[in-house]
C-alpha cells in the first residue's frame, strides 16, 4: 500500500465509521460466540504476497465488528465506561497519521506543550490548587506503579535505584480494602512485595478507618518497618467507596509519607463542583490518578498524573545525569523521564479535542445526567419489593439484588444477570458485597440517554424469570468487577 492510496482509504473508513455509529443501538451489545471461534477465521500464517487493501477491508468488515463488545453502545454499563468521544476519535485519527513519537521535547515540541498545557486545563476543571504539574500516562495501573516507585525511592533515599532492594529495610504501603487490584500489582512488581501491602479496613463510610492506619503505622515502626506512602480511593471499582480524604492525607502528614489518590474513574465527576466535597482535602496530595479514558470521553490510552511536586517521580523513573537532579523551571520538559516507557504517545491532543467540542459547559451536562439518571433507576428497583439496593455512590454506580421470596438471593441475582447478558440489550458486570452476589449498574456511556438508562429495569422485569446460569455467560465475568 502506498501513502498515496491513504486519502482514499481514510474517506472509505470513515464512510465506514459513520454506519458503525448509527446502527451500534440496535446491535446485540456482545458478541454470542465462544473462545476460539474467531482465530478459526484467521489463516495460521502471514501472507508471502502483498494483498490488495480492498480485500483486507473487505474482511474487516466481515469478520472484526461482529466479534467486538462495543464498549461505545448506549446500553453499556458495564465495569466503567471507556468512552471515545467523537472529538477524540478525529484527533486520535491525526495522531495516527502523524505517527510520532513525543519521547522528549524536540522529538515533538507540540506534543510535549500541548500536554503541559492540558494537564493544567484539566487541573483547573476538576478544581485543583494551583501549583500541581503533572504527565499522561497510558493507564491508572502504570501511574499508581510510578507512585508506588517514587514512595519506595524517596523512603530508600533514592537508593534502591542502584542497591536494589535486598539489603534495604522493609517498606510499608498502606491501602484501604476497597483500593483496585493495580495498587497490589504495583507494590508487586516495585519489589516492596504484597506482604508489605497493608489493607486498612473500611468504617462504616467505607473509608479507611483513620484509627486503624495509625494504630497500624505505629505498630510497623515499633517493629522496625519503614513506612513509605498511602494510596487512597476516590470512587472504588467495586462500589465506588472513598476515603475520607482530609483526615488521611494529615495522618501521612504527620509520618511523612506521600500519598497517591486514586480517583481513576470518579476524578473525571470532579469537574462539577457539587461533587468535589467527596475527595475534599485532595489539594494536599502528593500525586492524584484520573483516566480521562472512563468518563470525559478522551478515549484510551489516556490517565493523568498531577503531581504537587514532579522532583521525587523524575529523581526515581529518569536516567539522569547527577549535575541535573533538581529540576530548572527554565530547562525543556522531557516526559520520558516523568513515566516509566521512553517512547510516548501525542496522547493530549484528544484532550484538547474534546474540551474544546464539548465545553466544560457539555461535559459537567453529560456527567449530571448520568448521575441524575443513575439515581432514578437506583429508586425503580428501591421501590420494587422483588429487588433491594445494596450499594449506592455518588457518582452514579449502584448495586442490587434480585432477592425474590423464598429464592437464595445470590442465586436469582447471578441467574437474572446471565439472562441479562445472554439477552445483548445491555450489559451489566457484578460484584461481591459482603458475601452478597449484586449486580452492579455504572452509568456513563457518553451516547446514552435516560431511556437506555431506565430500559434496564424493564429488561431485568422483562427476564427475571428466565434465568438460568450458562457456562458461556459464565466465562470472562470473573466476580472482581474490575476494569
Ligand atoms: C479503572 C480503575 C483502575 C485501573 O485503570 P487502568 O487505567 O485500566 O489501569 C484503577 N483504579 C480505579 C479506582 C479504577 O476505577
Amino acid at each position: 500500500m502506498k501513502y498515496s492510496e491513504l486519502g482514499y482509504w481514510l474517506k472509505k473508513s470513515a464512510e465506514w465509521v459513520e454506519g458503525y455509529y448509527k446502527q451500534l443501538d440496535d446491535q446485540p451489545l456482545r458478541p454470542k460466540q465462544s473462545p476460539g471461534k474467531f482465530k478459526a477465521l484467521l489463516p495460521l500464517s502471514p501472507p508471502q504476497s502483498s494483498q490488495p487493501v480492498a480485500d483486507i477491508m473487505a474482511d474487516f468488515k466481515r469478520i472484526v465488528p461482529s466479534s467486538m463488545t462495543h464498549w461505545q453502545h448506549p446500553r453499556f454499563f458495564a465495569y466503567f465506561p471507556s468512552n471515545a468521544a467523537p472529538a477524540s476519535i478525529l484527533a486520535e485519527s491525526l495522531v495516527n497519521a502523524m505517527g510520532a513519537q513525543a519521547m522528549l521535547w524536540q522529538t515533538s515540541p507540540a506534543a510535549t506543550e500541548m500536554e503541559q498545557v492540558m494537564v493544567d486545563w484539566l487541573r483547573q476543571a476538576l478544581g485543583l490548587r494551583e501549583g500541581f504539574t503533572g504527565t499522561i500516562h497510558d493507564t491508572a495501573t502504570t501511574t499508581t506503579l510510578c507512585a508506588v516507585l517514587t514512595m519506595r525511592e524517596r523512603t530508600l533515599n533514592f537508593k534502591g535505584l542502584t542497591e536494589g532492594m535486598s539489603g534495604a529495610p522493609r517498606l510499608r504501603i498502606y491501602a484501604s480494602s476497597q483500593t483496585h487490584s493495580s495498587v497490589d500489582k504495583g507494590v508487586r512488581l516495585s519489589g516492596i512485595g504484597q506482604q508489605n501491602l497493608i489493607k486498612i479496613a473500611v468504617d462504616q463510610n467505607m473509608s479507611m478507618d483513620v484509627s486503624v492506619l495509625r494504630r497500624q503505622i505505629e505498630d510497623d515502626l515499633a517493629k522496625g518497618y519503614v513506612p513509605a506512602g498511602v494510596v487512597l480511593c476516590v470512587g472504588g471499582t467495586s462500589t465506588g467507596a472513598s476515603d475520607n480524604i482530609a483526615e488521611i492525607i494529615a495522618l501521612a502528614k504527620e509520618f511523612d509519607l506521600y500519598t497517591h489518590v486514586d480517583a481513576a474513574w470518579a476524578g473525571s465527576a470532579m469537574i462539577c463542583p457539587e461533587f468535589r466535597q467527596y475527595w475534599q482535602g485532595v489539594d494536599g496530595a502528593d500525586s492524584i490518578v484520573f483516566n480521562p479514558h472512563k468518563w470525559l470521553g478522551a478515549q484510551f490510552d489516556c490517565s493523568v498524573q498531577f503531581l504537587a511536586d514532579p522532583t521525587p517521580q523524575v529523581n526515581t523513573l529518569g536516567l539522569r545525569p547527577a549535575y541535573l537532579q533538581t529540576l530548572d523551571a527554565e530547562e525543556v520538559t522531557n516526559f520520558n523521564e516523568w513515566t516509566i516507557p521512553l517512547g510516548r504517545r501525542f496522547r493530549a491532543l484528544k484532550i484538547w479535542f474534546v474540551m474544546r467540542a464539548e465545553g466544560l459547559d457539555g461535559l459537567q451536562g453529560m456527567i449530571r445526567n448520568h448521575v441524575a439518571w443513575a439515581k432514578k433507576l437506583a429508586r425503580k428497583y428501591d421501590q420494587d419489593p422483588e429487588y433491594k439496593i445494596v450499594t449506592d455512590c455518588p457518582f452514579g454506580l449502584f448495586t442490587f439484588q434480585y432477592c425474590p421470596a423464598g429464592q437464595n438471593a445470590n442465586v436469582a441475582t447471578k441467574n437474572l444477570l446471565n439472562a441479562v447478558n445472554e439477552d445483548g440489550r445491555t450489559y451489566l458486570t457484578q460484584t461481591l458485597v459482603d458475601e452478597q452476589f449484586v449486580i452492579r449498574v455504572s452509568v456513563g456511556p457518553i451516547s446514552c440517554v435516560e431511556k437506555d438508562v431506565m430500559s434496564v429495569y424493564t429488561i431485568c422485569k422483562e427476564l427475571q424469570n428466565q434465568g438460568s446460569p450458562t457456562i458461556d455467560s459464565l466465562n470472562g465475568t470473573g466476580v472482581n468487577s474490575s476494569q
